[in-house]
């Protein structure tokens, strides 16, 4: 079929193989450009197929040769309708993986659920024995708990006081005032159950338990800070609540099973979860802008070979006060930040273009889900239903 994009509010129910493929195409590519020399061997990544955590296995991958077992939740093509973006990336990733000789598995299912976790186990212990690497990049907006069903829904929701400031409208390139209420206590309680750290404990747990850990195992999960303008919805809010907790569970994973295990700040990128943050899309707008004009801009692959080159495995971990690891440091920069704050108050409807890079901000979106990538012929009619090959559930 020939597939077009259709884009509901923050994201697009179609998705393009063919693109896709050539967004981890590109991908790989990055990766391959930056060898490792004493890599991991065996990575799990749980929320592996798309963003940081696709990103994270390409880098194993094809930077450090490794063998990866990926983990996600996406819809396989249907009554012949397209895929999602994260199957046809899986898609790709894994016919690339096998083509260069490397294991590649994958498991589609709720990475939260106890069935997914002993499969993974059971698949490790089969056919690795233990595992050296596990990247915990999951970005849900809700969790079923595994032992009493309970749903949890996540929110993105100031503190103790409503919030306004300037958003953005993606879709029709509007830039507005936005007002969100406070958080109650239930919704702080909720968000940090789906986005705190107590699934990626109860992951190291079962691992542990299961003995595929080893003393050199290193575990990592991202988080996000970002700049003052944000803190109210984003560090300080619902979600920078559950980000703390996930800074408490790295402390705890560490003391239990003595093994590495660290928080990596990483920088705002366009990614289908960052796209639903209030205000996130007009900052990295501006964001792009002043970063590529100095020529520090990077995608969620750069971010990743670096923190596994210079941070992981390589170079120094160099860790903040609050002993967490710091790709956002080109983000931070006071240089770069004052120079969004100039713009922040100017930007209008108006101006958005002139003074963002609102134009690139649109064509990441689509390009997540395979859609106006160059060399790619969109009026050419394409297979939509197209097989994980090893997809194991
Ligand atoms: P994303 O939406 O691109 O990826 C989320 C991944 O989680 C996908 O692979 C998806 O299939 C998987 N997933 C979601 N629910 C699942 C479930 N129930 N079971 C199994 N898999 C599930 O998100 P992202 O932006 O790459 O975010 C990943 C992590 O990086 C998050 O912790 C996020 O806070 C952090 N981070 C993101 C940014 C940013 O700007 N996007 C910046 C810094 C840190």
């Amino acid at each position: 079929m020939i597939i077009e994009p259709k884009i509901r509010g923050f994201v697009c129910i179609t998705a393009h193989p063919a693109g896709c493929a050539k967004k981890v195409a590109d991908e790989i590519a990055v990766a391959k450009a930056s060898p490792l020399e004493s890599g991991p061997k065996k990575v799990l990544v749980i929320g592996s197929s798309t963003g940081y955590g696709l990103s994270s296995r390409i880098t194993a991958a094809f930077s450090s040769g490794a063998d990866t077992l990926g983990v996600f939740f996406e819809r396989p093509s249907a009554k012949g309708k397209p895929a999602s973006a994260g199957w046809y990336n899986t898609v790709a990733f894994e016919n690339e993986a096998h083509a260069a000789g490397l294991y590649a598995k994958s498991i589609n299912g709720d990475a939260f659920s106890n069935e997914i976790k002993a499969n993974v186990i059971q698949t490790i212990k089969e056919d690795w024995g233990t595992v050296d690497c596990v990247i915990y990049s999951l970005a849900s907006p809700k969790r079923i708990d595994p032992v009493d069903g309970t749903v949890y829904k996540s929110c993105l929701k100031p503190i103790e006081t409503s919030f306004t400031n300037t958003s953005l409208d993606t879709n029709k390139g509007l830039v507005e005032s936005v007002s969100i209420e406070p958080a109650n206590e239930e919704d702080i309680k909720n968000t940090v159950k789906v986005m705190g750290g107590e699934d990626w404990e109860l992951w190291m747990e079962a691992l542990s338990e299961a003995g595929v850990l080893t003393s050199q195992t290193k575990t990592v999960a991202y988080s996000y800070i970002g700049p003052e303008v944000t803190w109210p919805v984003y560090k300080n809010g619902t979600i920078g609540t559950a980000k703390l907790d996930v800074e408490r569970a790295s402390r705890a994973i560490h003391e239990k099973y003595g093994i590495e295990a660290y928080v990596s700040v990483n920088k705002a990128v366009v990614t289908q979860a960052s796209s639903a943050i209030p205000v996130v899309p007009l900052y990295i707008s501006i964001l792009f802008k002043i970063m590529k004009a100095k020529g520090t801009h990077e995608g969620c692959i750069e971010q990743i070979v670096r923190l596994f080159k210079d941070h992981l495995y390589g170079g120094s971990l160099n860790l903040d006060e609050a002993g967490r690891i710091r790709v956002d440091d080109w983000e931070m920069d006071s240089e770069i930040q004052a120079e969004v704050a100039a713009i922040w108050p100017k930007v209008t409807t108006e101006n958005l273009r002139e003074l963002s890079d609102f134009a690139s901000y649109q064509k990441e979106f689509l390009e997540l889900f395979g859609f106006g990538l160059e060399g790619i012929d969109y009026s050419e009619e394409v297979e939509v239903d197209l097989p994980i090959k090893g997809l194991i559930a």
